[in-house]
């Protein structure tokens, strides 16, 4: 039975690899999905197979399958696809309370009598369960909105962030040389738990993406010590994919935003935002254009490149703009998807929602890629896109974006935003775009424009 169980193992280990390399590019990614799945059923399927069952053992695992249940499925199918990071939030947090129960429920099982490397282990997945428990619980509640959004900033945070960790570190330090003092691990848990609650604090809105790819991280490693401590094979491939998955993203996500780790956790970033310098400076004016005249300037464009944005999401627009696309196609116009990758409110945001609405792989440009693009472009449509394309992150030091990688679409001949007011995007900042010479307003919801502009191409067409 256990060469059974390290088969399955194995084949669980093979598909979790699979599946992350899959789920790298748009084309596989709904196979990377299912290789997941298969790999986790695998995963519980492997672990149960050699069991010893009780009546009680058995009431117990049907007791927590069925209330995870309850909480996963109407999370799944409830939550909209706008509420995705805050979702994922909540189940890095789920995740990291059940390795941090785990590890204190084996450590008051055995103690005193527990070897010191897996001693070390169970601290190392406490520490790291319990500070991405309270931390994920802060990231869900601010993208929530439940808690404000702003970094919580005050003198000397830095050194009581520091102070917290390192008290972390020196207890579980301590358990791993005298794992019978059980008082440290009370200790150790609180500091996890307030470490978690001070590093989310300063964290504002725009760096929470990349905070809640590096809790996965965390969550992922303290799976993987987990897997030490229960000498689980398939908990340390797959807490150790986890972890590196999520640290590379975090890396990708701080490249395409210019910043540094420290910066993205020490900084404070967006504490700034409320005031803006065009909201303190005279007033500035800008053009806006009725669909009519978006039709006009549409007419004779020969390359067009989309960049949606957040507002594409929020208003579902994402067929529409398929639509559109076809109609202008159907003219000869050569249309271009420009995908940024911090573009909406999760990585691969907008892949997603244009790979739901079937456009055409190909014609989904990355930055690096559409960027030089732009000078040619007879029309950029920015679709409830609003930071990443904000120039204030090229020219303007003292801005919160400033060093960011943008969509260069004020490169191109004439710019179109649409969007429904003057309000700013997630950053909080106003946008000089909008008030350049060869930019048009049209305001309106994403959908509702997008629908009327084909409505009156088939008019005109008819
Ligand atoms: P954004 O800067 O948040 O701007 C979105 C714009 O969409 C807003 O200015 C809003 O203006 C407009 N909008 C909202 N609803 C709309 C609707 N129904 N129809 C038309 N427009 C609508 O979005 P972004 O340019 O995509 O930038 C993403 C930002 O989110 C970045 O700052 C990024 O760092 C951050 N972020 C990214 C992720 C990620 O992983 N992708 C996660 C969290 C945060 P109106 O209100 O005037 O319509």
């Amino acid at each position: 039975m256990d060469d059974t169980q390290q088969y399955v193992y194995l084949a669980g280990a093979a598909l979790f690899i699979l599946s992350i390399k899959w789920m790298g590019q748009v084309r596989s990614s709904r196979r990377g999905n299912w290789a997941g799945s298969l790999a986790m059923i695998l995963a519980v399927a492997g672990t149960l197979m050699v069991m010893r069952f009780s009546a009680e053992s058995v009431a117990w695992i049907v007791g927590a399958v069925a209330l995870g249940a309850m909480i996963g499925i109407p999370m799944a199918v409830l939550m909209p696809m706008t509420a995705v990071p805050q979702r994922t939030a909540l189940s890095h947090a789920f995740g990291g309370l059940a390795a941090g129960l785990v590890g204190t429920a084996e450590y008051l099982e055995n103690a005193p009598n527990i070897p010191k490397f897996v001693m070390g282990a169970l601290a190392a997945e406490m520490l790291l369960g319990y500070l991405t428990f309270t931390g994920s619980l802060l990231a869900f509640g601010k993208l929530q909105e439940i808690i404000p959004t702003r970094p919580i900033v005050y003198p000397g945070r830095n050194a009581v962030t520091l102070g917290t960790l390192l008290l972390a570190l020196a207890t579980a330090v301590y358990l791993t040389i005298n794992p019978g003092q059980e008082v440290a691990v009370y200790v150790l848990m609180a500091a996890s738990l307030a470490f978690g609650v001070f590093l989310l604090m300063p964290i504002g809105g725009a760096d929470m993406p990349t905070v809640i790819a590096i809790l996965n991280s965390y969550a992922g490693l303290s799976a993987a010590a987990m897997g030490f401590v229960l000498n689980n094979k398939l908990l340390i491939i797959a807490g150790a994919l986890d972890g590196s998955s999520g640290l590379i993203l975090s890396i990708l996500m701080c490249k395409a935003m210019n910043r540094s780790f420290a910066n993205v956790l020490f900084g404070g970033v967006g504490q700034i935002v409320a005031k803006t310098e065009s909201s303190t400076g005279p007033a500035r004016e800008v053009k806006a254009y009725t669909v009519e005249d978006a039709v006009t300037m549409l007419e004779d464009a020969r390359l067009v490149i989309v960049v949606p944005g957040y507002g594409m999401a929020v208003a579902q627009a994402q067929h529409a703009v398929k639509e559109l696309a076809a109609v202008l196609e159907a003219r000869g116009t050569d249309v271009k998807f420009a995908i940024h990758p911090v573009a909406g409110r999760m990585p691969g945001h907008m892949n997603v929602l244009l790979a739901e609405a079937d456009v055409s792989y190909d014609n989904l440009l990355e930055l690096e890629h559409v960027n030089p693009l732009f000078p040619e472009a007879d029309m950029a449509i920015v679709l409830g896109a609003n930071d990443v394309v904000n120039p204030a992150a090229r020219n303007k030091p003292d801005s919160p974006l400033y060093g960011m990688p943008i969509l260069e679409v004020d490169k191109a001949r004439t710019i179109m935003i649409i969007k429904r007011s003057m309000n700013p995007g997630f950053a909080g900042i106003d946008n000089d775009l909008f008030y350049l010479d060869n930019t048009m307003m049209v305001f309106g919801d994403a959908k509702k424009v997008m629908t009327e502009i084909v409505a009156d191409f088939k008019r005109i067409s008819a």
